[in-house]
């Protein structure tokens, strides 16, 4: 059994916090900043083992430094980008598969946002940290890769079990929402999602993790294959990777 602690930190970032009480494993994903995590585990009395990183930009790794001062946890990153974040212990690439805990814990490389990008899909769990590739409703922004390489980075996890639960780096959902609903207005998941997201917006509560699957139906960045969606951007017939990037520049240029 995992417990998983969503935890604000820095504007919008969100780090999370796993507890595998049987095994002793307590990981952090992505901490930005140390304090928000070192409360956590204060006030429940853990101990971080492994801290995980999904790509270098500080908003992800600024705490670790201060974190491994307290625990000595073990720091897993992704393979690409071993020459920018500093001193990790293990390194892993596109396919690998270690164990932590009770889990195993399969790695995607998900080049896009940066160039060495990746997920941490638990497996027996269920769980996908997605760091800044895929966001509720949303994708991260095109940093370091084309878009058919932030394509290609989406299919592979939109290709994960429906019931996964999807644990992103940021509060953008209500943003990523009022553009979702800009070009696919008639979208029945998208239209429920917005009474969701509001709902929980208005008490202060975090939109995430939402279903994969619910992901899946009302994403438009998990939907560049849909004819519906190719015909809004007068792309009818064009490749996805090609509706994928007009989706993407349109986002980049939405004022709502
Ligand atoms: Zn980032
Ligand atoms: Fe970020």
């Amino acid at each position: 059994m995992v417990e998983v602690h969503v935890v604000p930190a820095l504007t919008d970032n969100y780090i999370h916090i796993l507890h595998d009480a049987a095994h002793g494993v307590t990981v952090v994903v992505d901490p930005g900043e140390a304090a928000p995590v070192r409360a956590v585990l204060a006030e429940r009395g853990w101990r971080l083992t492994h801290i995980l990183a999904t790509h270098h930009h500080g908003d992800h790794i600024g705490g670790i430094t201060n974190l491994r001062a307290d625990s000595h946890a073990m720091l897993i990153g992704p393979r690409a980008e071993i020459d920018r974040i500093p001193e990790m212990d293990a390194t892993y690439g596109e396919g690998d598969l270690f164990t932590l805990g009770s889990q195993t814990v399969r790695v995607f490389d998900t080049p896009g946002h940066t160039r060495g990008h990746c997920a941490f899909f638990f497996e027996e769990a269920r769980l996908l940290f997605s760091g800044d590739t895929l966001f509720s409703l949303g994708c991260g922004r095109l940093f370091e890769g084309t878009p058919a390489q932030m394509w290609d980075s989406l299919l592979k996890l939109r290709a994960l079990p429906g019931d996964t639960r999807l644990y992103c780096g940021h509060e953008y959902t209500a943003s990523n929402l009022r553009f979702a609903l800009s070009i696919d207005p008639e979208n029945a998941a998208l239209k429920a999602r917005a009474e969701e997201v509001a709902a929980l917006r208005a008490k202060g509560l975090p939109t995430i993790p939402p279903r994969l699957l619910d992901e899946q139906a009302a994403n438009p960045f998990l939907r560049a294959d849909d004819p519906g969606l190719a015909a809004h951007f007068g792309l009818a017939g064009a490749s996805p990777a090609a509706v994928f990037a007009a989706i993407r520049k349109a986002k980049d240029d939405f004022r709502g």
